[in-house]
């Protein structure tokens, strides 16, 4: 690994928080960022103890990490992707633009699975870094995890923390397309969760820049109302499910009535409730397969 002094560091978060400034980024990223490449701590950082240090290691040499923080002010990669990595529950996940970056109100999602109290065979859709599966393995502790994803980057990504983090045993990857490569497990499934793309079409290349310009649109676009992920894991998860296996699914603000009524229209499905995250935003929905 590099190693760099104190001084050299120091000097280089003035810099980086300059342009920061001058750029219009939030100069909280930069610490955001010393604190994952080069393990400093919140503390150190404002007292700048880290200064007087002689060799602190660092993931990328100095000049590769200006290189990176100059992207991310030019060109708004976002700065989970210049760390290579992005904290999720207790997690520490390797991230880059072949995956979505996971979101805190995922996070959520983990514990909606906890409420609905079945261990079992589980499939994430749609596993991206792995966050779901992973998340799921570690909260449920004899459930054995199925992981999706149809880009062979991303499961690389997701079987790479998944292998790093200790779960490896405890998660099968399958490449393919939502519970198509499960088809021996018809039936037999606790539980699936999905966070499938569910942007509109026309919406993507309006969010930020950080996320239209560079993450994966595989993982965001959801079609022309946004539904056509949510829809198609609506129709095929009963045959996937056990009777009493759950299904959740996270949603965009504004979907809630939608996919409520597409799981009621199915019929397969009872005790469909809809979830709100920290924010208050309608944002999972839970169906009971009968
Ligand atoms: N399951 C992954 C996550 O929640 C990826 C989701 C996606 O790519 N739409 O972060």
């Amino acid at each position: 690994m590099p190693v760099v002094s104190g001084r050299e560091l120091w000097q280089w978060r003035q810099d980086a928080i300059a342009a920061a400034s001058l750029a219009g980024v939030p100069t909280e990223e930069v610490d955001w960022l010393l604190m994952a490449v080069a393990g400093l701590d919140k503390l150190a950082l404002r007292l700048n103890s880290y200064q007087e240090r002689s060799h602190i290691s660092i993931l990328l040499p100095l000049a590769q990490l200006s290189r990176q923080w100059e992207q991310r002010l030019q060109d708004h990669f976002p700065v989970q992707y210049v760390a290579g990595m992005v904290g999720w529950r207790q997690f520490s996940l390797a991230v880059n633009p072949s995956v979505l970056i996971p979101r805190p109100e995922t996070e959520y999602l983990i514990d909606l699975a906890v409420g609905a109290n079945q261990e079992g065979n589980w499939a994430d859709l749609g596993t991206g870094s792995g966050a779901i599966a992973i998340g799921l393995a570690a909260a449920l502790p004899s459930a054995t995890i199925h992981a999706v994803d149809c880009s062979p980057e991303a499961l690389a990504t997701a079987q790479a923390n998944a292998h790093r983090l200790g779960f490896a045993h405890r998660i099968h990857f399958y490449l393919g397309s939502w519970c198509e490569p499960l088809s021996s497990l018809q039936g037999q499934l606790s539980g699936i969760a999905a966070n499938p793309p569910y942007i509109p079409s026309a919406m993507v290349p309006q969010l930020q820049p950080e996320v239209a310009k560079h993450e994966p649109h595989l993982a965001l676009d959801g079609g022309v109302d946004g539904l056509d992920c949510i829809r198609q894991i609506v129709r095929v998860a009963p045959a996937y499910l056990k009777p009493g296996g759950v299904l959740l699914l996270e949603m965009m603000a504004g979907q809630a009535s939608s996919v409520t009524e597409l799981l009621h229209c199915q019929g397969s499905y009872r005790q469909i409730s809809i979830h709100s995250d920290l924010a208050g935003i309608e944002r999972f929905a839970c169906a009971i397969v009968c």
